[in-house]
This record gives structure tokens, sequence and C-alpha cells, in this order.
């Protein structure tokens, strides 16, 4: 049987606690009373004992962390025994679940026969599933890391959770043209990281309660391709083949290094190491000045770093507008982030004080960066070898950094679907989602294209930036005739009471036909706001429409409305 583990007894009355020392890892046998991992709270320390004879399925906690009454975390499979030292444990019997005998470590032969097998639970893989499951289709999801994915446990969402630890820096730092003073601003790195485990953990906690709601089968394991027609999975409690109708890969993405000297070495850093540092670096080089490296240069100068971008483009983040651009880079030097643009890192060497030096190239000119410490993040390298596509009779694209795919996420194979990362086409979470809808949906005899033209591009740099559409760049590199408004940040009331005045809203419409057919946004709720305007192209609404609807005020969201006005040059604040 299968069982949550719930933490349900603290010390005292207390509510919350920090996990202390874990004995038994995911995957670890457990016999009754073994302990499985301590909490310490304010009133003392107690054992999480464990009442089964079994073996932990997962657990979704690391020492340190914060855990609360009632809250899941991890779980365990096995049978209950009546010998426990009753304390801490309870269990929330999985009914549902199939329930089977369990010997100690011994895992059981068990066959699967699916309608829709999926490899892979990020964002991509656990959306398909559960919209699959919505139309009546008997799911499997095979997992070998996390549910949720790099998304959730090594992406967006921790990520973001630092972004707002920042934001709140700066609004401290600024808080006196509020009329508060706070003195002095004390930072800890540990209650960051901590506060952002947990948003993850809740998170992955909700993903897990929907796939399971949804009577969705969940493996833990790497899956393994026998045939066209089944998978294999090992684990500790069982060996499992799955046989399925269908199959959807969405294996994701990892992260990839530039092959320059020094950077297989071990101290360089990437994204999921910069989400775990245990100290504030005194300085830090980012290589790459895309949306990720860009993040975490506002992330570690926030923290008080002395961040460097090396970035081989023209200009960081280079897919947007250079008005777009101009804004975050001059927040960026305030900040004290240096940019080096049209720069090529060439090596990095360790000095003997075991600083970093990075070799970098810009035109003929040799110039060498130092700090503490290097991370990479130069892109993702989409997860192709994880299943093998040769027994699946599933192909490449053309430049065979990913699987090819039609506009219904079909692969080669038509019984076998790709989605996500792993197709490469756009390596974001909301385009890993949809793909995995229409995926679904095509498998449910529902025909719906997946399209590319209206899918946001959100940096969650200080200021934050948006773009949909057709950029401006884009429509005059294709010779589109059209017509721009603007609205700066600046002249919009709720952004003044918010002492947000950075940036501005810019529309682009068609000069013949007068639809809406992009923005960007640059300033507060940029990411927020993108939204709205997705939904004035996606009705290819034209100006005169658009400029009929009415914004709330006082809101930012009024500085669309002021743009669309100026698209005809009829702004009225502005
Ligand atoms: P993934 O989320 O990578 O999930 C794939 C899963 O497949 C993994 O959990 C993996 O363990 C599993 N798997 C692989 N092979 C096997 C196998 N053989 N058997 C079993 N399981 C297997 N995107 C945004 O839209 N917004 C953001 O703000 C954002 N921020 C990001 C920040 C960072 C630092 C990073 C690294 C990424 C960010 N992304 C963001 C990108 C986003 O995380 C990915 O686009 C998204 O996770 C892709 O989803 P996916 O389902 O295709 O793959």
């Amino acid at each position: 049987m299968l069982f949550d583990l719930i933490i349900e007894k603290l010390s005292g009355h207390d509510t919350s606690g920090k996990v202390g020392k874990i004995n038994k890892e995911a995957g670890s046998d457990v016999k009754v009373n073994d302990v499985i991992f301590s909490i310490e709270s304010g009133k003392g320390t107690v054992n999480f004992i464990s009442k089964y004879n079994g073996f932990i399925e997962n657990l979704s906690i690391d020492e340190g962390d914060t855990i609360k009454k009632g809250q899941i975390v991890g779980r365990i499979s096995g049978e209950k025994s009546n010998e426990v030292d009753s304390k801490n444990l309870t269990e929330k019997n999985n009914s549902k679940k199939t329930a089977y005998s369990f010997g100690i470590a011994k895992p059981i032969n068990k066959t699967y026969e699916v309608d829709v097998a999926i490899v892979g639970g990020g964002p991509g893989g656990y959306v398909a599933a559960i919209r699959a499951a919505q139309a009546g289709f008997k799911v499997l999801i095979v997992e070998e890391d996390k549910l949720g994915g790099t998304c959730l446990n090594y992406g967006c969402i921790p990520t973001k959770s630092l972004v707002n630890s920042i934001d709140i820096i700066d609004k401290i730092k600024n808080s006196a043209e509020f009329g508060i003073e706070v003195h002095p601003i004390k930072i800890s790195l540990e209650k960051i990281m901590d506060r952002k485990k947990e948003v993850v953990n809740n998170l992955v906690s909700g993903i897990t309660h929907l796939v399971e709601s949804n009577n969705i089968e969940y493996i833990m394991g790497k899956a393994i391709v026998q045939d066209e027609d089944t998978l294999t999975v090992k684990n500790k409690s069982e060996n499992s083949a799955i046989k399925f109708k269908k199959l959807i890969i969405a294996t994701g993405s990892k992260t990839s290094m530039l092959p320059i000297e020094g950077s297989n070495d071990k101290s360089i850093l990437t994204s999921k190491e910069l989400l775990e540092l245990k100290e504030i670096p005194k300085s830090l080089t980012i290589i790459g000045g895309g949306v990720i490296g860009m993040e975490f240069a506002f992330i570690y100068a926030g923290l008080g770093s002395i961040v460097n971008v090396i970035e081989f483009f023209p200009s960081v983040l280079n897919t947007l507008d250079e008005d777009v651009i101009l804004p975050i880079k001059e927040s960026a030097e305030e900040k004290g982030i240096r940019i080096y643009e049209n720069a090529c890192a060439s090596s990095i060497k360790s000095s003997m004080d075991g600083s970093k030096i990075v070799e970098i190239k810009i035109g003929d000119k040799t110039e060498y960066v130092t700090s503490e410490m290097v991370a990479m993040a130069v892109g993702r390298k989409a997860n192709i070898d994880s299943l093998d596509l040769d027994k699946l009779n599933v192909k490449l694209n053309e430049k065979k950094n990913g699987i090819e795919v039609d506009e219904y996420m079909r692969t080669s194979n038509p019984k076998i679907y790709a989605i996500g990362d792993v197709t490469n086409k756009i390596q974001l979470a909301h385009v890993a989602s949809h793909q995995g809808i229409v995926a679904a949906d095509h498998i449910n005899g529902i025909k719906k294209p997946m399209s590319y033209d209206l899918v946001p591009s959100v940096i969650f740099t200080s200021p934050e930036a948006s773009q949909v559409g057709v950029s401006e760049k884009e429509a005059a590199n294709k010779g589109i005739e059209y017509i721009t408004g603007k609205f700066p940040f600046m002249a919009n009331g709720k952004a003044q009471t918010m002492g947000e005045t950075n940036g501005f809203v810019k529309l682009i419409a068609d000069a013949n036909t007068r639809k809406i057919i992009g923005g960007s946004i640059v300033g507060i709720h940029a990411s927020d706001m993108i939204s709205t305007i997705s939904n004035l192209i996606n009705a290819e609404t034209d100006i005169d429409d658009a400029s009929h609807v009415i914004y709330a005020h006082p809101t930012v969201a009024e500085s669309i409305h002021e743009a669309i006005l100026d698209l005809d040059n009829r702004g009225i604040h502005f």
C-alpha cells in the first residue's frame, strides 16, 4: 500500500519546525520504529518514526527545511505494523492506489496497460496527463526525479521566489521615500533559501495531489524503452512494464556548458547551484546574458555580490527591442552589474587565491574578468538521449537538437508525441504546458494545432520586461508597415503612487489593417499585463475597438489603454 507521510505532531503546541537530521532518504528501506528524520522546533526535538515496513518512495524535504503541521512530506510504500511506537508519523491511506503485498526492499513485478504513458512530470508532462485523464483516458506518468520538473524544482518557481526576496530588499532600500525608515537591513541567505524551498515544496505537493486526484498512475524511476509499445521502470518497490497505446515524451532539457578551457571544473556553477548557494559570493561572473543569466545577475547583485555578465551577442537579452533593453541595462549599471557585450569567453582559470579568471575576447582585444565564482548560463540542451529514440522509431529535427514534431506534437511515429523543452521549439514552461494540451487533445480526437505566434516571453529582471507577438525589430526586418503607440509609466497615476515610474508600454499595429500585432512592456507588472496584449492580438482587435475598452482607474493597466490611443496619436495623458 502507499501512504502519505504527514507531519501530525510537533513539539508542544508548535505549528512549524525545522527538519533536522534525515536518516532515511528517498529510496531507503525502512522498518517499523525507524527514525526517518528529526524535527526541531522552539519547544524541542521530536523524531518522525516509521509505522511501516517498506521503503520511502519520495521525501520532498531537505535538512534545514521549515515544515508545518499537516504538511505532506513524502510517500512510503509498504505495510503498516501494529508494533509502532506511536509518536509522530501518521498516514493517509491512499486507498485508490492498488494495494499489494510488500516485502522489505523486494520489488514486485508489475504490468500496467494504459491508454497514455507520459515520460517526464514537468509542466509539459503533468499538464498533458491531467488533460488526458480529464478526457477519460487511463494515464500513467514516469518521473525519475521530482514531479514539477525543472520549472517547479530548479527553474521558474525557485528563481521567482528569490526575485521576490530581492524585490523586498529593494523596497526596504527605497522605503524612506514613502516616509518609512528601516535600518539596518539584515539579509539572511539561509532564510531566503528556506522560503524558496517551502514555496517549491508546497507547489510540488499540490501537483502530487492533482495527479492523484485525477486518478493518474505515477511511477518514480527512469523510463527505459523496451520496444515501440513498452517502457520499463525499476524502483525499490516494483519492476514495471508499461504497455501503452500512446506515448508522450516530455523529458525536458538540461544545462549546457560552453566547451571552453576550464568549463568542466566542478566549481563552475550552473543555474541549479546558483539556487542552492549557502553564502553570498563577494563577486560572481555569469557567462551568458540571456534571460536566465540576467535574472541571476539581478538576484545576486540584489544580495550584495559584485556581478559581471559576459554576453556573446551585441546586447544582453538580444531578442527584445533596444528601447526595452535600455531601462534594464541602466538599472543593471545602477546596481553595479558590469555587462560585457560582443564578448566571447575563451577560458576560465583559477588563480593562487582560488578566485576565477575568465578570459574574454572583445573584437581583437583580450580582457580578464576576475571574481570569486563563475556561473554558466548559455542555454539548455534538449534531453534527447534520456530515451532510446531509435527503438521508438522517433526522429530528431534537422538540426538534431530536438525531437521533430508536427503541429499536433506528433513525432515521426504516429502513436508517439513529444512536448516541451525536448522538442526545442521555445523552451518555456507555458509552451511545454500548451503543447501538452494540444497533444492530449489530439489523442482525444480534437485537432487544434499548436501555434507559436503568441508566446509571451517574460524576463524577471528589475525592472521586469515582457514581449508578445511581433516586436518592432521583427516588424522592421519583415518589412511590415507598422505604427507604434507608447505610454511611459512616469505619466501613470498608479505607478506614481507605487514609486514605480521606470518603463513603458509599447504596442505595434499593422498600419494597413490597424490590427494590434505585438507589444512590449518594461517596468512594473510587465509580466502580468502582457496577457492583456496577447488577448488583443488573439482577438484580432483593431485600434478602434481596442480603444473603446474601459480600464479601471487608477491602475497600471491604464497604460495599455493609453498606448492604444497613442497608436493614433490621441493619447490623453501624455
Ligand atoms: P522539464 O520541466 O525539464 O521536465 C522534464 C522531466 O522529465 C524532468 O523532471 C526529468 O527528471 C524527467 N525525465 C527525463 N528523462 C526521464 C526518463 N527517462 N524517465 C523518467 N523521467 C525522465 N520557463 C518559463 O516559462 N518561465 C520562467 O520564468 C522560467 N525560468 C527558468 C529559470 C531557470 C533557472 C531554468 C533552468 C528554466 C526556466 N524556465 C522558465 C524554463 C522551464 O523550466 C522549462 O521550459 C520547463 O520546465 C520545460 O518543461 P518540460 O516539461 O518540457 O521539461
